[in-house]
């Protein structure tokens, strides 16, 4: 299965980025905000007020940042459009659950970058297989980091597929992270 959109749709999430990310106090953030606290410029429809001035303001890190499909997917499918905003007692767990699915999609987006490799039969039906996984692994934090680990080993054994790729970089910072 290869059905998750990995691209953000930012008007069917709850504004979860904006609310379950911490950053702090920089270049690309005007204002340190801890995780789990909505930003101060979200609105009661989970919209950014300041959408258009984001990098005139100093929030530039919120234009660069991709959720890659995760927000829209912990909004609709797992939480069933349900949302933080209406009903409190979901702020918890849909953050749990954004930054779980997170890590899933950033693992997803590796493992397709890692198709464009000339990979063996084994090492291709190992890479399907991880993805299966991982797509079906929901927001279970435990399956998640358990696939994650298990990924992150795959694509170091890849390495001579790639070794004089500059992609290779981009597969490391999985392993090392
Ligand atoms: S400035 Fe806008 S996009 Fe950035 S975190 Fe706040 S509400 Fe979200």
């Amino acid at each position: 299965m290869e059905n998750l959109d990995l691209r953000a749709d930012c008007a069917r999430c709850a504004g979860l980025c904006c609310l379950a990310l911490s950053f702090d106090r920089s270049s690309l953030f005007a204002i340190d905000k801890a995780a789990g606290h909505p930003c101060p410029h979200l609105d009661d429809c989970a919209a950014c007020t300041i959408h258009l001035r984001r990098a005139e303001l100093g929030f530039r890190g919120c234009i660069e940042f991709d959720c890659l499909g995760a927000g829209q997917r912990v909004t609709q499918e797992i939480f069933k459009g349900r949302n933080w905003i209406e009903d409190r007692s979901l702020l918890g767990p849909m953050c749990q659950a954004f930054t779980t699915v997170l890590r899933a999609h950033e693992c997803l987006l590796l493992l397709r970058e890692a198709k464009i490799l000339p990979l063996s039969s084994f090492d291709r039906q190992r890479l399907a297989e991880l993805q299966t996984a991982i797509e079906n692994a929901g927001a279970s934090i435990q399956l998640v980091e358990a696939l994650r680990s298990e990924t992150s080993r795959f694509l170091s054994s890849l390495q001579s597929y790639f070794r004089d790729d500059p992609e290779g970089e981009r597969l490391n910072l999985l392993r090392t992270s």
